[in-house]
């Protein structure tokens, strides 16, 4: 298993929100995998630069990309890129330690942020915003965020849906969290739950079971008496962001009214002219990951995933022997953690099928591989030392009553496996 992090784990560890410690457990089932013989980590390589595939073919009969959704999708909207305006992903990988974003800054000292779109991973960005110090510092938030966010002036969160509330794409748990924290109140407003008849005919259609989970939640919401708290989570439905201004930096985004057209469970919004401009300092565009391209690996640049079918690595339609895919760069970044199990298994069974037919490698030895990036200056860490990491980071956490204090710096880690 290759990475190009030192450590493994990928999303659980960096894309899971801290205050989500549960969801971490399924690391126990991984760590399993690991312990078994044939298991190798080479963490600290990036494959396509430090290694090239066709260096790793002739190494391995099979190779299997898991490589996830590193990117953003964009809106494409004027002002997209001022300064203040910043992509879920970067936001979530900072808060979590991830490396590549360590020295990100983002602008905590304004007092309204809106969040672009309606998916859980908008909703870890709101949460996070939303939360104070103490609700934070005995996760395993790294401690860079929990210092600039313990500064920060945010007052006021938009959440802005372009669909009604019965297309959110948030889950019921994620939205009764919100009804729970110490100083941010959920608002809801009463109107935005009075549904037009092509949203009533999908609600209760079984077809869209989230919102018969979600719906309630957010009546419950609205009913709620205002409770004067210090910050406010506002649910904007309807809206699409048209244009980001500012001078030099975000000021304000200009926000279109929708309306809801076509058939139940497949409504799409469409504007209807009329515009609101709203006043804000900070915009994270939550409006889905993408993944990206790998070196001299088939890409569909249009979807975002490297073309495949049922997992085997397609160009032009025909299958590339060797080379299969799986979880969100195979079939986009939709689902959850366990969505990815069902997702492996169809994968490894087109792998396990086609065995016999594999055309086998060069050398199985993967020596000569270690020896090739030994030259190139890569320190490739094992699983090994991984636990040591590990162990480290735990050590460190329990300093400070958190389960681990991440190291956030590749130089940090190489270091501390090398003194
Ligand atoms: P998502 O669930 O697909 O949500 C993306 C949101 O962006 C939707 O509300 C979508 O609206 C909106 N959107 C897309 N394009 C837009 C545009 N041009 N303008 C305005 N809004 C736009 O994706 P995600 O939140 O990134 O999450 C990815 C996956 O990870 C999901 O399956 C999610 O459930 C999962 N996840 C789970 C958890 C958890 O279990 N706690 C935490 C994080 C992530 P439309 O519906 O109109 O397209």
């Amino acid at each position: 298993m290759f990475d190009h992090l030192p450590s493994p784990y990928g999303l659980v560890r960096l894309g899971v929100a801290p205050d989500h410690p549960k969801i971490k457990t399924s690391i126990r089932v991984y760590e399993k995998i690991a312990a078994h013989e044939d298991y190798a980590f080479w963490g600290n390589v990036t494959v396509g630069q430090d290694v090239t595939l066709p260096e790793l073919q002739r190494h391995y009969d099979a190779v299997l990309f898991a490589s996830g959704a590193a990117t953003d999708r964009r809106l494409d909207i004027p002002g997209e890129d001022l300064p203040g305006s910043y992509t879920a992903t970067e936001f979530v990988a900072w808060y979590n330690g991830h490396p590549d974003y360590r020295d990100h800054e983002f602008g905590l000292s304004a007092k309204t942020a809106i969040v672009v779109g309606q998916g859980n991973v908008a909703m870890d960005v709101c949460r996070i915003l939303a939360k104070t110090v103490d609700e934070l510092k005995s996760t395993d938030i790294a401690q860079h965020a929990l210092d600039a966010l313990a500064e920060s002036s945010v007052e006021d969160i938009y959440m802005i849906g372009r669909r009604g509330p019965v297309q959110a794409k948030f889950s019921q748990k994620e939205a009764k969290e919100m009804g729970k924290l110490e100083i941010c109140e959920p608002i809801v407003t009463p109107s935005d739950l009075e549904l037009d008849p092509l949203s009533q005919a999908e609600y209760d259609d079984s077809g869209n079971q989230n919102a018969q989970r979600v719906l309630p939640v957010l009546r419950e919401f609205s009913e709620r008496p205002s409770a004067n708290a210090q910050r406010r989570l506002h649910f904007e439905f309807l809206k699409s962001p048209v244009e980001i201004i500012g001078n030099g930096k975000v000021e304000s985004i200009r926000i279109e009214k929708n309306r809801l057209e076509g058939e139940p469970n497949r409504l799409k919004a469409r504007g209807t002219g009329e515009t609101i401009e709203l006043s804000a300092g900070l915009i994270f565009r939550s409006v889905g990951y993408r993944g990206a391209p790998i070196p001299g690996v088939p890409f569909r640049d249009d979807w975002g995933v490297i073309p495949n079918d049922d997992g085997r690595v397609t160009e032009a339609d025909k299958a590339v022997p060797g080379l299969y895919v799986a979880g969100w760069i195979k079939r986009g970044p939709t689902g959850v953690i366990g969505t990815n199990k069902p997702d492996a298994q169809a994968t490894v069974a087109a792998l396990l099928d086609d065995l016999a037919s594999l055309k086998p490698c060069e050398s199985r030895d993967s020596e000569p591989l270690q020896a090739t990036l030994k030259e190139r200056g890569v320190r490739v860490v094992s699983f090994a030392d991984w636990k040591i990491v590990d162990a480290a980071e735990i050590e460190r956490g329990k300093a400070v009553g958190k389960p681990r204090e991440k190291f956030v710096r590749v130089d940090e880690v190489l270091a501390l496996l090398d003194k």
